[in-house]
């Protein structure tokens, strides 16, 4: 008789749950991180987490829209270029105070752009329809109350709502939150991300490596993708292939981190770090996910911070990354859209995948009229590293197909601006 082996299928979907199960599963223990105060430059990019309201009129005076001199509407009212009227100029006004004079009848002052409307005037007359003389000053023009005015309150009036909760700040909002005086706001704050890459073979990038060893380029991928998140990545650590020294990293992160992320040492060599510190506390769930790359994964709260264990190969950490660790990411920054824009794009190519995990492969996506159009950036292999560089978009080919071929509709999405 022959001894007969079972032969692993890595096309089959047995046993592993759905992408969407899982990223269900981790986004159901994720939780909105609390709100702090930060002053108006830190929060940039922070989802507020107040309703901001105007404390006082926005603008807080009324100005004038022109440099040219401050009157009273009905003083000037037969002004043509022809019979200018003759005004006496009674004083000006200078930035930053309050006037020293009023306009008085057929009288004039001098004001600047944003200079406060002295008592008595009603319109301002731009200079270039001006011309002085000694101490009056000829008007060419004719007026009306109001005119080239800022009245107070025009933007906002006390007790509106400048920025509601939940809108994330970007630089107008911003710029309207110093408009209305406030110098500090209640966000929800940026996570401190602790990465740690395990594996024996790993050395720091830049570093030499000899034979057999491999530059730590997850920990440099997961510090970008964390940092375009608005999330803040930790000084990360390479962990050798040893349980004990994945808990000590952990432990020494505890007071800063958030959420902690690892790469590597998931699957089940006897080695394997990530499984081995965590398998029988019960912390952390091992399961695999119907999908290509990034089928094993681990997730757990450890120590009370959510704990990602990615796949080891480089391809793997990025996709599981986006699709994952990202919108944890973003839940946690208070954020309400958590997953990128799709696209239906028209491949341009073949894309293999396999036949009940969800593909997720590199493409090039361009916008070709009005249509959309992908192109795939290379193999499926999850090692090969210039396929994501090259990609600006994760087609996703949906479990249950064998793949699609060029000219098919696909799903894509893509991670970075897309160049015409
Ligand atoms: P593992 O998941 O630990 O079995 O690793 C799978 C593959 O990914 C191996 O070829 C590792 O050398 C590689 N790998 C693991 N961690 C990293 C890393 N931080 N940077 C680059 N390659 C890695
Ligand atoms: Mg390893």
């Amino acid at each position: 008789m022959t001894a007969r082996r079972h032969v692993h299928d890595h096309d089959s979907g047995e046993g592993l749950i759905s992408v969407e199960e899982a990223r269900d599963r981790i986004l159901a223990s994720i939780a909105v991180l609390p709100p702090v105060q930060l002053p108006l430059r830190e929060s940039h990019g922070c989802v507020l987490a107040e309703d901001v309201t105007a404390a006082d009129d926005i603008p807080p005076f009324t100005s004038s829209a022109m440099d040219g001199f401050a009157v009273r509407a009905r003083d000037v009212a037969a002004s043509t270029p022809d019979r200018p009227t003759a005004l006496t100029i009674a004083g000006e006004v200078t930035m930053g105070h309050r006037p020293e004079v009023a306009v008085p009848a057929g009288g004039a002052v001098r004001v600047p752009t944003g200079g406060v409307m002295p008592e008595g005037s009603d319109c301002v007359v731009p200079i270039e329809n001006c011309l002085v003389e000694e101490q009056r000053v000829l008007v060419f023009q004719a007026s009306e109350p109001g005119r080239y005015v800022r009245p107070e309150g025009e933007d906002a009036r006390p007790g509106d709502v400048l920025v509601p909760a939940g809108r994330r700040l970007l630089a107008p909002d911003l710029g309207l939150l110093a408009t209305a005086g406030r110098g500090s706001v209640w966000v929800h704050p940026r996570p401190h991300v602790a990465i740690f890459s395990t594996g024996d073979e790993l050395v720091e990038a830049g570093t030499p490596a000899s034979a057999g060893q491999v530059p730590d380029a997850n920990s440099v991928t997961l510090s970008s993708a964390i940092r375009e998140t608005g999330a803040h990545p930790l000084q990360p650590s390479i962990i050798p292939d040893d349980p004990k020294s994945l808990r000590d990293g952990i432990r020494s992160v505890a007071g800063v981190a958030d959420v902690l992320v690892a790469s590597g040492g998931v699957s089940v060599g006897e080695l394997d770090p990530v499984r081995g510190a965590f398998v029988d506390s019960g912390d952390v769930d091992f399961y695999g996910v119907a999908m290509q790359p990034g089928m094993p994964q681990a997730f757990g709260v450890v120590g009370g911070k959510p704990f990602f264990g990615l796949p080891g190969n480089p391809v793997s950490v990025f996709v599981s990354f986006e699709v994952f660790v990202r919108p944890a990411l973003l839940k946690m920054m208070g954020r309400r859209s958590l997953f990128r824009p799709e696209v239906t794009a028209r491949l341009e190519t073949d894309i293999a995948g396999p036949r009940e995990k969800t593909q997720f492969a590199g493409v090039r996506v361009r916008k070709d009229g009005d249509e959309w159009t992908a192109a795939s950036t290379g193999p499926r292999q999850s090692n090969l590293m210039s396929t994501a560089s090259r990609a600006n978009g994760l087609a996703i080919i949906p479990a249950g197909l064998p793949g699609l071929r060029a000219g098919d509709r696909c799903t894509v999405m893509p991670f970075r601006e897309i160049e015409d």
